[in-house]
């Protein structure tokens, strides 16, 4: 019985490819330098899955940016205007990922990779592009790894899951380049073919809702593909969510294995035994590849008995759910948790051992003291009083219907909110002011004990005064303290509840060379104390004008951790909402008037599929009101959120009923409004007037215009001005002249009006 990982994580357990990448763009490295990394890092964690008894090493997983910006170079899927020379070279794919500021040339678009934090490059396809075979790294490394003594399973993104992805320029239809891209992929197979076993086509497409041609490009792409391969046999790889409706053309491939993902596709299992063929080899992702805890092996084990029951020994392969990419790498570096919490976790060094272990008990060879360890640990964790908190169950149990909204509905809030007396295009901004250099050696001095609370509270106060002042000698409306003392919108909070812990190393790649350290919510989540009432009563008392409280949303701080996985997120994000609402209380209890509740990730927890994105959004909006529903009608609650494609769920964002929204939308040029063609928003709305992620100032002018264009489906007495995000990635003498602009813009406008 072989076991097997889909793949390991790159960035290096020290985050060296990190180090390595940046190292190089700044010209202090050679290209060399960074392939050798590159290459020591392969190679480390080939024999890590060697070490740990794994039957395979995964190669191909590993990518100096991104695995799709790879698959689309090795297609020789370059754009025209990155063509450069014509090759597929590293400089090529750094040129594509991360713009081209010589030339002008902006990166190309990068999106979330499924429901993953992950983020991939969207390949562009033209009429014009030429597909053929134009990197051999896949090929190299597997015959490195066999001259090394290891067996590789290489790993491809499948050409379904590519062309499904990929964009066509100007409408183009990418399934054109079907027969194209098969053929590279079939000259690739039949040369990888001759080196090894098995090859893994991961197509995690078939997870979500595919339409007929891209049903139709499976059948026809794998029927060549399994030719292709000659000796070496195809694992079909799907992971994230179940097969469903893509169960039978998965079965029918041809294809010599099928990876289930049985953590987050674990209901298919019964339907998928019933119909696998017979000599189809099914591989079972057993061990969660997209979070830290450690696995029940005995639950696991029942499952993979039931499975061997089915297709014996011979017919079993033992694997991760999905690629560890989205794992941490090695839990020996944690040097901060404390021991009970480690005990209950696996990283993905940790995971390659538990498939062992699973492989090994399945054999039957004696792994008693082991399973009696996990035991252990399972146990432990599930009894902990650090886990179950009854009073948080009680009190989630008690939420009602009546504590999911507001006292009155919009118009009679707007009008107990006059007491704000904001003029016409109120201006405001997101949150955060430029974090400079100095505010980040501040906070660094404390965490580490450098500096004394007093010091380090009189630095910010100081730094509040300083942005208060800037704010009102600008002439804004509506003020913010500038979240100085926030190093991230969600580890802030997460360290000042109950319930959640945070790893030294725990990184996980983002995308390129950055990554994050997700906070780990382990148990039941609770609020002890204010987590921002003193720095927004000391912003306040600055000033005669509204400040606005700052507070990140339940989905956000759900989607950007780690989560328990012996609750339902729905439930979690309930907790994390009753910790908001008790925020949002005190604050209004402080005299705080306005309240912002950030959902930056709101889109982010969207189910895969259509047919169950009806109930996330039912809870996560739910959880939003549960956040805001104990304000009074004359506290005005705002929330921002960083998304431009809202057509799909402005309703569920008017349901959000936040008495004002920014969004982002500069970027597109309120394209985004479109959505509000059809959909008339019912409360206030700031539609982002300029894209903070660039340096560029912008003129009074185009911000005008763009409000214009916006009043065109918006009424002007609901419409705001504001930046479209936070500031703290800009610097002071950019932000100063943007707002000037903008505060200019909104005066323009008001002049416009009484005229
Ligand atoms: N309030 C946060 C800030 O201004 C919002 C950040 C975000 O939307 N990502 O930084
Ligand atoms: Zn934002």
């Amino acid at each position: 019985m072989e076991h097997h990982i889909l793949g390991f994580p790159r960035i290096g357990a020290k985050r060296e490819l990190k180090l390595a990448l940046e190292r190089f763009w700044r010209d202090e490295i050679t290209q060399n330098d960074l392939e050798r990394v590159g290459n020591d890092l392969k190679e480390r964690h080939w024999e890590l899955q060697r070490k740990a008894g794994l039957s395979f090493v995964a190669v191909g997983d590993f990518s100096f940016y991104d695995q799709m910006l790879d698959t689309a170079l090795m297609l020789g899927a370059v754009p025209a205007r990155f063509a450069g020379g014509g090759q597929a070279t590293l400089e090529t794919c750094f040129r594509m990922a991360r713009g081209d500021a010589a030339r002008n040339l902006p990166a190309m678009e990068m999106t979330k990779w499924f429901n993953t934090n992950y983020h991939y490059i969207v390949p562009e396809l033209s009429a014009a592009q030429g597909i053929s075979l134009s990197t051999r790294t896949i090929i190299e490394d597997t015959l490195r790894a066999v001259q090394r003594g290891y067996r590789p399973k290489p790993v491809l993104v499948g050409p379904i899951t590519f062309l499904a992805l990929a964009k066509g320029v100007d409408g183009f239809d990418c399934w054109q380049k079907l027969d194209d891209v098969v053929a590279v992929y079939a000259e690739l197979l039949a040369e990888l073919g001759q080196h090894c076993q098995w090859i893994q086509m991961d197509e995690p497409v078939l997870c979500s809702d595919l339409g007929a041609k891209s049903r139709s490009a499976f059948s026809q792409a794998y029927g060549i593909l399994n030719k292709a391969a000659g000796s070496a046999k195809l694992l079909l790889a799907t992971y994230f969510d179940t097969l469903d409706d893509n169960l039978d053309l998965a079965l029918t491939s041809g294809c010599a294995g099928l990876h289930l993902d049985l953590v987050r596709g674990g209901g298919q299992l019964e339907a998928v035994l019933a119909k696998l063929p017979q000599d189809m080899v099914l591989s079972a992702g057993v061990v969660d590849g997209r979070n830290v805890w450690k696995t029940d092996c005995a639950q696991a084990l029942v499952l993979l008995d039931r499975i061997r029951d089915k297709v014996g020994d011979e017919g079993l392969m033992v694997g991760s759910s999905c690629s560890l990419l989205h794992s941490p790498v090695d839990l020996e570096n944690e040097t901060t948790l404390d021991s009970e919490l480690k005990n209950w976790m696996a990283f993905a060094t940790q995971k390659c051992d538990e498939i062992h272990l699973l492989g090994q008990a399945l054999c039957g060879a004696d792994c008693a003291e082991a399973l009696a360890v996990n035991a252990r640990a399972i146990v432990s964790r599930r009894n902990s009083p650090r886990v179950n908190n009854k009073a948080v169950a009680r009190r989630c149990a008690a939420v009602d219907q009546a504590m999911l909204s507001r006292n009155s509905e919009y118009s009679t809030r707007a009008k107990a909110q006059s007491w704000l007396d904001l003029p016409l295009f109120p201006t405001t901004t997101i949150g955060s002011y430029p974090q400079t250099a100095e505010i980040r050696r501040q906070r660094r001095l404390f965490n580490e004990g450098e500096s004394s609370p007093r010091e380090y509270e009189a630095f910010m106060q100081q730094e509040i005064r300083q942005v208060v002042s800037r704010q009102e000698e600008l002439g804004l409306d509506v003020l913010v303290h500038g979240e100085a003392e926030r190093n991230d919108m969600v580890e802030y909070f997460g360290q000042q509840m109950d319930g959640f812990c945070f790893t030294a190393n725990g990184w996980v790649q983002s995308y390129g060379s950055r990554c994050v350290k997700p906070p780990i919510i382990y148990g039941d989540v609770s609020r002890p104390q204010a987590m921002t009432v003193k720095w927004i009563t000391y912003a306040q008392s600055l000033t005669k004008k509204p400040m606005k409280g700052m507070l990140t949303g339940p989905c956000t701080i759900l989607c950007w951790s780690f989560v328990r996985d012996d609750m339902e997120r729905s439930e979690v994000c309930r907790q994390i909402a009753l910790g908001i609402r008790d925020e949002v209380q005190d604050l209004e209890a402080a005299g705080v008037r306005i309240i912002q509740i950030d959902e930056a990730a709101f889109s982010e927890g969207m189910p895969i599929k259509q047919k169950d994105r009806g109930s996330y959004l039912q809870w996560a909006v739910d959880c939003f009101r549960l956040s805001t529903s104990g304000a009074r009608d004359s506290t005005q609650i705002h929330s921002h959120m960083c998304y431009s494609e809202f057509n799909e769920i402005i309703s569920s964002i008017a349901a959000m009923d936040a008495d004002v929204i920014s969004i982002e939308s500069s970027r597109s040029g309120m394209e985004l409004l479109d959505a509000f063609k059809a959909f008339s928003y019912p409360n206030e709305i700031g539609p982002g007037v300029y894209d903070i992620h660039s340096p560029r100032v912008p003129t009074a002018e185009e911000m005008i215009d763009l409000l214009q264009r916006a009043s065109g489906f918006i009424p002007m007495e609901r419409l705001w001005v504001n930046p479209d995000c936070g500031l703290k990635t800009r610097n002071w003498p950019e932000t100063l002249a943007s707002l000037k602009n903008m505060v200019e813009a909104a005066h323009r406008l008001r002049a416009l009006v009484k005229e």
